[in-house]
């Protein structure tokens, strides 16, 4: 495509964006399987290394599949946003996984004596990465609600030591969401770092940078993989001096890097993101509106029905509610686990951002393990279902539900 084409529309973008025309014209992007890349002489060796030659060295510092995913999500990220005057830049570093973005992150941007300000419902794993990993390096996280801004001024008002805002909007299980311009108004009026985890939105249905968040995680194996066949994460930032300099830096040392064939499957992938999206958010509607519904269902947590107590905030950030959602069965954990066996079309699992409807069963399943007054404190009751709405005709996603809640 001729990179001065002005494209207007979102999916353009998607399928588009980021793409270099290979050196030996191939249509697709190929897959650079190689673990390291040649030099033309010593000096150029010298030049590349020094930094005052761009190109590519080794793999786990950089890949040319790699760069191409990279820039197709700066891009989608960053679509249709100006900051004084100017189209809005990101520079992305793809990972191995969402947690290692979520870790190269953390690590190059905090220090000893530091403290992030985060709230409930946090993805398990970055949950695990701050009450156990950053405390043995001397950062701890303070967990509040942050859907009170009330709270949020209290914690920083109270610590000085708040170096980083986290956010992590639609969170799990109960999808709920915290504002993201008014929290990231009060961290920049005390000088903090702002994240925000856009894995259940995607950059198709909101874009924190818009709010002026510092940095953004994926964890691409998800929806902008869309097929469930790798697991990736990538950290975006706008500050591009330390996105090459610091975060570069820490991503290469501590070594989660992609691979070439996992981020040409998102590559892929991403081309349908809004395709897929605006029939997974169709079908998630239908969905909450069945079960909200149905005698058998005690509560429906989704937040594109107004009764959700985070709608409005939802509707203000996102193009659409989204494709998550959970429900409560009346008949707690017995019930969930019949429930979950009776199924006979939408798939048993974990995970989410597949084209087919994902459900799993909180209490027994992810959270066995949890104590109940601690589950509770995160709304996961016995009865809870998570549901990844999928792109299947939603007629049938229905069928399986009404047959399984008999
Ligand atoms: N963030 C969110 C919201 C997630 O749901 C997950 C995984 O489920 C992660 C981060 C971690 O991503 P990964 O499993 O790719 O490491």
């Amino acid at each position: 495509m001729d990179k001065s084409f002005p494209l207007t529309g979102w999916g353009s973008l998607a399928v588009h964006g980021g793409h270099t025309q290979d050196p030996n014209y191939a249509h697709q992007t190929p897959i650079y399987a190689s673990s390291t890349f040649v030099f033309d002489d010593a000096e150029q060796g010298m030049r590349r290394f020094s930094g005052k030659e761009e190109g590519y060295i080794y793999s786990r510092w950089g890949n040319p599949t790699f760069t191409e995913a990279e820039k197709k999500i700066a891009a989608l990220e960053t679509f249709g946003i100006q900051k004084d005057g100017a189209p809005l830049e990101a520079k992305g570093i793809l990972h191995a996984s969402g947690m290692a973005a979520i870790t190269t992150l953390l690590l190059s941007t905090l220090k000893p004596g530091d403290k992030i300000l985060t709230h409930y419902s946090l993805y398990g794993g970055t949950e695990e990465i701050m009450s156990k990993v950053l405390p043995t390096l001397g950062i701890s996280a303070i967990i509040t609600d942050l859907r009170d801004i009330k709270k949020a001024e209290e914690a920083i008002a109270n610590d000085k030591a708040i170096k980083m805002l986290y956010i992590e909007t639609p969170a799990n299980p109960t999808i709920q969401c915290v504002d993201i311009e008014q929290l990231s108004q009060l961290a920049k009026q005390h000088g903090l770092l702002t994240a925000a985890d856009n894995t259940f939105a995607t950059p198709y249905l909101q874009q924190p940078f818009r709010f002026g968040i510092d940095f953004i995680v994926h964890s691409t194996t998800k929806f902008l993989n869309g097929h469930g066949t790798a697991i990736g994460g990538i950290l975006l930032g706008t500050n591009i001096e330390f996105m090459k300099g610091k975060a570069y830096s820490m991503a290469k040392t501590l070594g989660g890097n992609a691979n070439p064939f996992d981020a040409f499957l998102l590559i892929n992938g991403m081309k349908t993101l809004e395709l897929r999206m605006d029939r997974h958010c169709n079908n998630a509607m239908e969905v909450a509106n069945y079960l909200s519904n149905r005698t058998a269902v005690a509560k429906v947590n989704y937040t594109g029905l107004p009764n959700h107590p985070d709608h409005a905030t939802a509707m203000k950030q996102m193009r659409h509610p989204g494709a998550m959602l959970s429900f409560e069965l009346k008949t707690g954990l017995q019930g969930g686990i019949n429930f979950m066996n009776k199924l006979k079309m939408c798939t048993r699992t974990v995970s989410l951002g597949t084209c087919d409807t994902l459900l799993s069963h909180p209490a027994s399943m992810t959270h066995y393990s949890v104590p109940k007054e601690e589950k509770e404190k995160y709304g996961i009751t016995d009865g809870l279902i998570r549901m990844n709405v999928g792109i299947e005709n939603v007629a049938d996603i229905i069928s399986d539900l009404e047959q399984a809640l008999k």
